[in-house]
């Protein structure tokens, strides 16, 4: 799976941290449930990555310094606003 690429982050609530991150990834799994027992009766075999409108990833960002975990957007956004302050 690849990593975006040249996109920078900068995290939205420490905002000293534009380098150590983690992706989160959102998987999913299909399965079917009996609607009056509960009881899962099928899982399906593969993960999918969900994927956005772009079929990028659609993806959580994780800042490593203080842990905030929110959406790779926020972190584009932060960098950003960074940018056009200097
Ligand atoms: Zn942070």
């Amino acid at each position: 799976m690849a990593a975006p690429m040249g996109r920078a982050y900068k995290c939205p609530i420490c905002r000293s941290n534009s380098e150590q991150f983690a992706l989160v990834y959102k998987m999913a799994q299909e399965i079917t449930k009996d609607p009056d027992s509960g009881e899962t009766l099928f899982y399906a075999d593969e993960l999918e990555t969900l994927t956005r409108a772009d079929g990028l990833p659609d993806l959580d960002v994780r800042c490593l310094l203080c842990g905030y975990v929110g959406r790779e957007t926020a972190f584009m956004k932060e960098a950003q606003h960074d940018r056009g302050r200097r």
